[in-house]
């Protein structure tokens, strides 16, 4: 372990850069961990591929990307002089205001210093006989560490179009993932738009008030509620600040981690018209309030999703004009077992003249030519497309790294059947490293998640050091467990019918990959609880080692 007052690497005989711990991604996830890391007294580099902070933010910039969590929720927690400070200019933050806010934090607790930009990693690998990290750049930097912590992110690997002859398209074509810095010019262009998830949903409006025809390509509707952004004045900023205690408790709660109360009600107990009271004020609440705020039973009692399904659909027949298009955007599937969109103004722009819908699950994309899009029974012109396809999420970023354990075990091959870790965080045969915001945690809101997952590394870790160990790995049996645990908690809800609908989040949207239980689906609080449990349980589940001796009990290893 090294000094602990020193904050900056070495170098070792073997000309690699050391240091206690390697972070890798600079997002929400990379930036809380390098804070904890500190805390610790720990020397950490962060390497981030992008040029700057932000992570799906920095890359995601395309036109109409926001959030579509609340400003208030999805921003750090850890400090109550940073909570006070900073004043957010909307309701659901657009990417720019995001990577402001993460620039604001950075410079303000000087990490820039600590951030390597313009370095992609390009592996991982554990060296047994010295217990250390190895990670190489693409650049071929090489550093060493002991505590190696991916926060690559969740969606991070794009799903690149898998469409024959784009390279003989004449036009512009981009990936909303992958979204230039410079500005597209959208005007007197005829653009499509391949895909219709969040992504899809929030750039065609903005795209149709500046094109001079927008056609978006739509395999699977979806149930897309409004996001009723809105900017946020000085008094209620004042409030949310003033109430910011009872913010932070609600997120540590709820199922999602959203700062809202459960609505205590069940569909079963209300009357149709109550129920469509209900569901009116939950849509005119916006973002995520219409799935939290209506009935504490949408994700779990087919009959009341059923009537949130038909709300919805009324309303896309009640916005959307043409009735053969309001139709084909009506999804036939349950409400959120696909990752509900929240959309600005999505249904009304299918009312302006310069947008089409076309339905690709009868007619599907054949190749991409010279001039535009074909499909097996029409051929489209345009000067720019725009894929928006999703990503192979969650796992992806960490199979994609040449990631290594014990015994050369590569992440991929470990987790070839689907991901296999304990708490989310850890995986057996690969000691001292750490994920943050990566399979088998909540799907919630992401910075919420990433407080109480950093919390808990930051306490292994210290267990690691204080108890004089050097090593801190998961247990085959509680990973098996763990995996367990989470197909038990998928199967009580509605949200299997995901595998039918290429739902990203059970690893069925991108060819070839086994579909899988990516997300731990009890709730954010109660995996909250689980984590404090596992720290106050002395780390069950763990084992504490010292390199060359056997696993000492817990209990030592927590003094
Ligand atoms: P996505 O939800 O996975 O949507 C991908 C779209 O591409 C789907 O419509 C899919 O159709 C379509 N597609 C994929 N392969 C295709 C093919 N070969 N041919 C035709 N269509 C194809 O991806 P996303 O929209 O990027 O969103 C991913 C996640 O990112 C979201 O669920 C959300 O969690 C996050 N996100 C958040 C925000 C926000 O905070 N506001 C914004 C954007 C994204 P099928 O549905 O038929 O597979």
């Amino acid at each position: 372990m090294s000094d602990r007052t020193n904050n900056h690497g070495r170098a070792n005989g073997a000309g690699d850069q050391v240091y206690d711990m390697v972070i890798i991604g600079a997002g929400f996830g990379g930036v809380r961990m390098l804070h904890e890391a500190r805390q610790l007294g720990l020397t950490a580099k962060v390497l981030e591929a992008g040029s700057d902070v932000g992570g799906t933010w920095y890359w995601n910039r395309y036109p109409g990307a926001r959030t579509d969590s609340e400003a208030w929720a999805y921003c750090f927690f850890f400090d109550k002089q940073l909570m006070e400070s900073y004043d957010w200019p909307e309701r659901m933050p657009s990417w720019d205001q995001v990577l402001d806010y993460m620039s604001y934090v950075v410079d303000r607790f000087d990490m820039r210093k600590d951030i390597q930009f313009d370095t992609r990693v390009k592996s991982a690998i554990y060296d047994e006989g010295a217990n250390r990290w190895q990670i190489t750049t693409m650049a071929g930097e090489t550093f060493e560490c002991i505590h190696f912590v991916s926060a690559a992110g969740l969606l991070h690997i794009a799903y690149e179009p898998p469409f024959k002859g784009l390279e003989t398209f004449k036009g512009e074509w981009y990936m909303t993932s992958r979204w230039p810095k410079e500005e597209v010019e959208f005007r007197r262009k005829r653009v499509g738009i391949v895909g219709s998830g969040s992504t899809a949903v929030q750039i065609l409006p903005i795209v149709a008030q500046l094109a001079d025809h927008v056609s978006m390509f739509q395999r699977t509707p979806n149930y897309v509620t409004p996001g009723r952004n809105h900017p946020i004045g000085k008094e209620q900023m004042r409030a949310i600040k003033d109430n910011y205690p009872a913010i932070v408790e609600q997120c540590q709660r709820q199922v999602f981690g959203f700062p809202m109360e459960p609505a205590n009600r069940l569909f079963s107990n209300v009357t149709p018209e109550e129920a469509h009271r209900v569901f009116e004020r939950g849509w005119e609440a916006g973002g995520f309030r219409f799935l939290f705020e209506t009935f504490d039973d949408l994700l779990v009692n087919q009959e009341a999703n059923d009537a949130a399904a038909e709300f919805i659909r009324n309303k896309i027949r009640a916005i959307v004009k043409d009735p053969t298009t309001a139709e084909l955007l009506c999804p036939n599937y349950s409400f959120a077992v696909k990752r509900p969109p929240t959309g600005n103004f999505f249904y009304e722009a299918f009312n302006r003249d310069n947008v089409s819908l076309l339905d690709i699950k009868n007619d599907p994309i054949t190749e991409i030519t010279p001039n535009g899009i074909k499909t097996e029974g029409r051929e489209f012109e345009f000067d720019i497309i725009i894929f928006a396809l999703g990503f192979d999420a969650v796992t992806g970023a960490l199979t994609h790294m040449d990631v290594r354990g014990r015994d050369g075990m590569t992440i991929k091959d470990k987790w070839d059947a689907g991901p296999r870790t304990h708490l989310g965080i850890s995986v057996d045969g690969f000691p001292n490293m750490y994920i943050i915001s990566g399979p088998q945690a909540p799907f919630a809101n992401i910075p919420i998640i990433i407080e109480n997952s950093v919390s808990w590394i930051g306490e292994a870790i210290k267990t690691t050091m204080d108890g004089g160990y050097d090593m801190c790995e998961a247990e085959p049996e509680a990973v098996q467990k763990w995996a367990d645990h989470m197909q038990a908690m998928l199967d009580l809800t509605l949200l299997t019918e995901g595998y039918d609908v290429n739902a990203w989040y059970l690893g069925a949207n991108i060819p070839g990959k086994k579909p899988a239980v990516l997300f731990y689906f009890g709730g954010a609080g109660a995996y909250f609880d689980e984590l404090r449990d596992n720290i106050a349980q002395n780390f069950e589940g763990f084992a504490f080692k010292r390199q060359g001796s056997h696993a000492q009990p817990r209990s030592i290893a927590v003094g």
